[in-house]
């Protein structure tokens, strides 16, 4: 079924009858080309490029929980693609043109919203740093542009400009960032993966690998073995304990990171706006609360919620960028678990089991490389290959000692 504003119209007017379900509920099949684990964003956009980019059609993703229930429904929605390093920028410039074409190519509305991503600057070190990453993205052909604290002001007159330890002295904008409603991402690529033959297999928990003389032969799951000619992982938080089945241990630490969101407000923010002086991001969402978070909890975790240290400290980098948040209402909080790498960037990569691939290590920034990061899995799935993009994202540069430290902090999970 195609959506469309006419379909809209023709179901109001005859009652809803017509709409079907998104996506089948189909049994497991004993044998599977491809079996993608984990129905989060980066498995269920994997199985859709798949499927369509690479003609991949006998391909299930498993999925332990209900698809979109992972951090792909929890993240606070923002896209963009303002890196500094090589090994970074096209690859996040790739997801950003993806999200630029995806509602239409996937046929579902996923609220895509390109009103800009602000970061503010409160010294003057700072705004060196924001002047070099602005034209390192220019020379990208990825647009920045460096504003003073009058432009800032002029976007955002409500922002705290005269603090006397953290004044902001400009920011670096990227216009085309912005956010898109995150489960929605979950649920049109499942609809499109489904609609070309994949298999989306919920409630159903990878508790194990068949792996026989090296190479892996499938999965074993809570409704039974599923066999497979190429296994991908793609469980985000979950890849430490994932791949601990395969006898693997990674460079990766699960953490906690939360997310708020304020009662419902009149249009205030213009876009994304984060603090430079602390770690704090707002947006506001179409309903009208602000959306926003912070640091990880800093402990390793694998439990979805978090702790009250870090709602205070969050709050408090709200209240010092813009004071008056103090007077709006926290209406729901979450947590999601991060998969830190230890230089803060991803890996896509083969394993040494054959067959057995591996896509995680996101971080906090994984949302917005949802597209990217499945175009480049299934390119690495279907064709033993690494997307031209996403070259630099293999596990030996931590051997090599060949790091994508985007901030420069080193092996600091709770920093980058
Ligand atoms: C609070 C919060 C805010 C964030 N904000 C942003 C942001 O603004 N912008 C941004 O770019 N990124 C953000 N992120 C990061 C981003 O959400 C993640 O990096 C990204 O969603 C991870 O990829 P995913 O969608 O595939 O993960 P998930 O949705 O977590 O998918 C992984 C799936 O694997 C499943 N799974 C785990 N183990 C198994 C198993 N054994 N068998 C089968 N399935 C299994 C899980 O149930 C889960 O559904 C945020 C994250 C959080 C938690």
């Amino acid at each position: 079924m195609r959506y469309s504003g006419f379909r809209v119209l023709k179901e109001a007017l005859t009652g809803h009858k017509g709409w079907k379900p998104a996506w089948r509920d189909p049994a497991p099949k004993p044998h599977y080309d491809i079996v993608v684990i984990g129905g989060g964003g980066h498995g269920l956009a994997t199985a859709y490029y798949l499927a369509k980019v690479f003609g991949k059609a006998n391909v299930a993703v498993l999925e332990k929980g209900w698809i979109g229930g992972g951090n792909v429904g929890r993240n606070t929605t923002i896209v963009r693609s303002n890196y500094l390093l090589d090994g970074n920028e096209p690859f996040y410039e790739f997801s950003m043109k993806l999200w630029e074409g995806l509602e239409q190519d996937f046929n579902f509305n996923a609220m895509i919203s390109q009103r800009g991503v602000l970061n503010l600057c409160h010294t003057d070190a700072q705004r060196d740093a924001f002047r070099r990453r602005g034209n390192a993205m220019r020379l990208n052909g990825v647009d920045a542009e460096l504003l003073d604290t009058e432009g800032v002001r002029r976007m955002a007159p409500f922002l705290n400009f005269e603090s006397a330890r953290f004044p902001i002295k400009g920011g670096l904008l990227q216009p085309r960032g912005g956010t898109v409603r995150h489960d929605a991402v979950a649920w049109g690529y499942a609809r499109g993966a489904d609609e070309r033959g994949v298999d989306i297999l919920q409630n159903c928990e990878v508790t194990g690998f068949r792996i026989e003389n090296g190479v892996c032969k499938g999965v074993e799951t809570t409704r039974g073995f599923i066999g497979a000619g190429t296994v991908g992982v793609a469980v985000a938080g979950s890849s430490g304990r994932v791949m601990a089945k395969a006898g693997m241990r990674l460079p990766i630490e699960s953490h906690v990171l939360q997310a708020f969101v304020s009662e419902g407000l009149k249009p205030l923010l213009p876009g994304v706006i984060t603090y430079g002086a602390g770690h704090f991001y707002v947006s506001q969402s179409d309903k009208g609360g602000l959306v926003f978070g912070g640091d990880i909890d800093g402990y390793n975790s694998y439990a979805q919620r978090g702790n009250l240290p870090v709602v205070e400290d969050v709050c408090e980098g709200g209240m010092s960028l813009m004071p008056m948040i103090g007077r709006a209402k926290l209406l729901r909080m979450w947590g999601g678990i991060m998969d830190m790498s230890m230089d803060g960037s991803p890996i896509i990569d083969r394993t040494d089991v054959e067959g057995l691939y591996f896509n995680g290590g996101w971080c906090y920034g994984g949302f917005k490389a949802t597209p990217a990061s499945g175009w480049a899995f299934a390119h690495l799935l279907a064709t033993g290959t690494s997307h031209e993009t996403a070259t630099a994202y293999r596990f030996d540069r931590f051997r090599k000692g060949l790091m994508i430290d985007e901030k420069g902090v080193g092996a600091q999970p709770n920093l980058h």
